[in-house]
């Protein structure tokens, strides 16, 4: 029996990519639900090319296109979050990647694990966030919650067969983004064209601007620590340019387990859809010979100051890890309309996380209002440094 799978966010990076890999297996997989933010004409196209049981696009002002776009194809159009909600939770995937990028694709994978079904995670916001909650909801409901992030991926596959109480640590790898050498003088003329050139991986613009922070290594402190039942001094992070080791696991009889391979993020992406097993590909190949040597550096903490932010919400949980999210991408997307400059964004969020009101213990309507309001002290704190600008 093929695996049925719904993808939420498939016009995003991780979404394209998985649909390129499910395409090589026809006879192993069948798309039930597409879903996408705004862009319509790649819905339509991937629908017609996947032949989905239901699409569901975010933005209601796009409903009367797409269902243009697909007349006479029996396939069924929604629009709005509320929808998108209800079709997740009617449908008969076996498994939901997790792929809409940022604070909104949360509840989609709470109705996704609330109806029953694995999920495969690329979307970390949702672990930053609520981490508390979705790992109770996931063992109330015995669903499985599978890491795509290439180097949660490695920790989890370095950790099959291992027990718990086995982990001394683990270390997170981070590329160090296209910022690396660059000095604090500089990085505060960095323009967005900048940023968004990653020099190993290519994603979405607001992972690409959080790995330019190095937020998205924060973000993945905080991922892991939810992902892997770890306390926050279990968790380090190393810079390693090439990319290549995604990952390790430092064990309490001194032995290390690492995972490696291309920087290619349809190998994760598959393996989350298929683990334990693992299917065939053509993808590139590692071949160690046309690597001269592998590196590792202590990550500059002063000029990365967004993943000494993170390592601090993660110290104080509750909901700081909610307010550091909701006023980074709040900073993020007005570094990317040229609102800010690229050091205003961790200057923005240290910003909102000390005028936050604190909850040690949020539920999930909780966790809506901090978020809210974290946005907008961010976005007062933005229209102050325009102010001045
Ligand atoms: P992206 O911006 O390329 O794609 C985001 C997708 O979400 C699109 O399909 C978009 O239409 C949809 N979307 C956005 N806002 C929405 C909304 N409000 N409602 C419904 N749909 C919405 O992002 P991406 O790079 O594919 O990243 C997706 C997630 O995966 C992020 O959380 C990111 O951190 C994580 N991730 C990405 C990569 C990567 O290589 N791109 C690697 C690891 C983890
Ligand atoms: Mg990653």
């Amino acid at each position: 029996m093929p695996q049925i799978i719904s993808l939420l966010g498939s016009t995003g990076s991780i979404g394209t990519q998985a649909l390129d890999v499910i395409s090589g297996y026809p006879d192993e997989f069948m798309v039930d639900v597409l879903t996408a933010g705004n862009n319509a004409g790649l819905l339509i196209k991937q629908a017609k090319q996947f032949h989905p049981r239901a699409v569901v696009i975010g933005n209601k002002a796009h409903l009367d296109n797409l269902k243009y776009g697909l007349r006479n194809t029996g396939i069924k159009a929604y629009a709005g979050d509320e929808e998108l909600e209800h079709v997740i939770s009617d449908s008969e995937s076996g498994v939901v990647l997790a792929a809409i990028v940022g604070y909104s694709g949360l509840k989609p994978v709470i109705a996704a694990i609330k109806s029953g079904k694995n999920v495969a995670l690329a979307n970390k916001e949702t672990l930053v966030v609520a981490g508390d909650i979705i790992t109770r909801l996931l063992s109330k409901k015995g669903t499985s919650l599978v890491p795509v992030d290439s180097e949660h991926s490695a920790i989890f596959q370095c950790l099959i067969g291992e027990e718990h109480d086995s982990i001394e640590k683990i270390t997170l790898t981070a590329s160090g983004g296209p910022f690396l050498n660059m000095s604090i003088d500089n990085l505060k003329k960095v323009k967005p064209a900048d940023a968004l050139r990653h020099p190993n991986w290519s994603m979405g613009d607001k992972i690409t601007i959080d790995s330019a922070t190095m937020m998205n290594k924060g973000l993945e402190v905080i991922e892991a620590k939810w992902l892997f039942d770890l306390r926050p001094d279990q968790i380090s992070v190393t810079i390693h340019p090439q990319s290549i080791i995604h990952s390790f696991v430092h064990f309490r009889d001194g032995s290390v387990k690492a995972q490696l391979g291309m920087p290619d993020m349809r190998v994760p992406i598959l393996y989350a859809l298929t683990h334990p097993r693992r299917f065939a590909t053509e993808l590139p190949r590692l071949d160690f010979r046309e690597y001269r040597s592998f590196t590792f550096s202590e990550p500059d903490m002063k000029k990365f100051r967004s993943l000494s932010l993170a390592f601090m919400a993660l110290d104080e949980g509750g909901n700081k890890p909610c307010i550091l999210n909701a006023a980074n991408e709040t900073a993020v997307r007005a570094f990317l309309s040229g609102e800010i400059g690229f050091l205003q964004i961790p200057e923005t969020v240290e910003y909102a996380l000390e005028n936050n009101l604190y909850l040690a213990a949020p539920d999930l309507e909780a966790l809506e209002v901090s978020d809210k309001q974290a946005r907008d002290t961010a976005r007062k704190y933005i229209n102050k440094l325009k102010k001045r600008k």
